[in-house]
């Protein structure tokens, strides 16, 4: 059977991105989300996270390069709309790339 990626019954990010949580979002759009991070890691850390269950970057195919072109996209503009003088932009990747929530996400850090 093929996997369904859409959604992942015990996945928090796929609660939080479908609007179960009642998590508040910075940004929104039909493909992904923008939230700050619970434990903060720098003054602004926020989580762009898609809509849809791909658990990982190493997931990721060919037909997913619009998605994560998009995420990628969508952070630019929310720091360019909080007027973040720089940042950084994070993958974690797998158990061992520090990855803890199965479900890709950015991190978006700044100092500012
Ligand atoms: P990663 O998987 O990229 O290493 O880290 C997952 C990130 O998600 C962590 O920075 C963690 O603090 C954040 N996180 C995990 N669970 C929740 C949650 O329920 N709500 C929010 N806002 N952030 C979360
Ligand atoms: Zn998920």
């Amino acid at each position: 059977m093929i996997e369904d990626h859409a959604m992942s019954k015990d996945c928090i990010f796929c609660k939080i991105s479908s609007g179960q949580m009642n998590t508040e979002f910075v940004y929104e759009d039909d493909q992904c989300v923008v939230f700050n991070d619970i434990h903060p890691k720098a003054k602004t850390h926020l989580l762009i996270v898609a809509k849809r269950h791909l658990p990982s970057l190493a997931d990721a195919q060919d037909s997913d390069a619009e998605l994560l072109s998009h995420m990628l996209l969508v952070a630019k503009n929310v720091a360019a709309d909080k007027k973040l003088k720089g940042y950084k932009v994070q993958i974690h990747t797998g158990r061992e790339g520090g990855q803890e929530v199965f479900h890709i996400h950015y991190h978006l850090m700044s100092p500012f």
